[in-house]
């Protein structure tokens, strides 16, 4: 593709950014004031969907699922239909074919007051993401250091919203890389595994796909096992929602990471263990509609 660039940085030419009351703006235009809590603080909510198609799939459950968020956090959120006119904006003169990630992100604003800051980026899915879905990838398991329940046990803890403030799941991901394996596995310290930085775990054991519950966990609930989930059926599975521990997914028919823009990713290598590959997932796949 071709690049241009601003500083050192390159530029995609595809990138395409609105802004609430602004419209779209060129992909180089100051966003952020600096003065931003969502810079300062980390305190905002986003959604990264996926845009098939030109169109983002499962949107009025991300536009839920933010929603919710927003209420746990005392959030302003602008109604439900400006944001979709924010997201039909930043989607119109996409190119259909191109396969892309579309993100949302709605911060609490300035620190010296005012309104939320809301705004939306069209970028292409990375090649790496799209390579996942054909080769699979390699998982260690990491000590999340709280028991499963912890989080759920708080009541002043705001659980399985999708914050802005990702420094534990980034530096989960920079582990991951120096330890020479795609993604981590976070297992609590009562020896459960919950869900990987940027995505849901999902197995199958028989005839059954699982995975594990946020309501009592803490964890994100994942728009895209939960459809997946409610779809297997269409494959002849059944769809449950269950503890598991490291070992119980050793054991496992299949064991997949599941996310908005990658997908379902087979887990071909589980803490330095290679997995057989599991036969069903093209299918689970096809099922869930991502190009492969
Ligand atoms: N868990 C975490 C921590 C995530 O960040 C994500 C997605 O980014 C997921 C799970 C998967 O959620 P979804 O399928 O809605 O993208």
């Amino acid at each position: 593709m071709v690049t241009s660039s601003v500083g050192n940085a390159p530029v995609s030419p595809r990138t395409r950014i609105a802004v609430l009351g602004r419209g779209l703006v060129a992909a180089d235009e100051p966003v952020l004031r600096g003065d931003d809590l969502g810079v300062l603080r980390g305190d905002g909510l986003f959604e990264s969907m996926h845009l098939r198609e030109g169109r983002p799939w499962l949107r009025d459950e991300h536009l839920a699922r933010m929603t919710t968020a927003a209420a746990a956090v005392d959030l302003d959120l602008p109604p439900t239909d400006t944001l979709v006119d924010l997201l039909d904006t930043v989607c119109a003169g996409w190119p259909v074919q191109v396969e892309a990630a579309l993100r949302l992100v709605c911060t609490r604003g300035s620190e010296a007051g005012g309104p939320p800051t809301v705004y939306a980026t069209v970028t292409e899915v990375p090649a790496s993401s799209r390579a996942a879905r054909h080769t699979g990838i390699t998982v260690a398991i990491l000590p999340l250091g709280v028991p499963a329940d912890a989080r759920t046990g708080l009541d002043w803890l705001p659980a399985g919203i999708k914050s802005t403030s990702y420094a534990v799941n980034s530096a989960a991901r920079r582990w991951a890389h120096r330890a020479g394996v795609d993604d981590v596995l976070w297992v609590s310290s009562d020896g459960y595994a919950l869900e990987g930085p940027i995505a849901n775990v999902v197995w199958l054991t028989g005839d059954t796909l699982c995975t594990v519950p946020a309501a009592t966990t803490g964890i994100l609930p994942g728009t895209t096992v939960a459809w997946l989930l409610a779809h297997a059926h269409e494959l002849g599975l059944g769809g449950a929602e269950r503890m598991v521990t490291p070992a119980e997914l050793h054991d496992a028919d299949g064991v997949w990471f599941s996310s908005s823009v990658r997908g379902l990713v087979e887990v071909r290598t589980l803490d330095g263990v290679r997995r057989h590959h599991c036969p069903r997932t093209p299918a689970l796949q096809a099922l869930l509609g991502f190009p492969v």
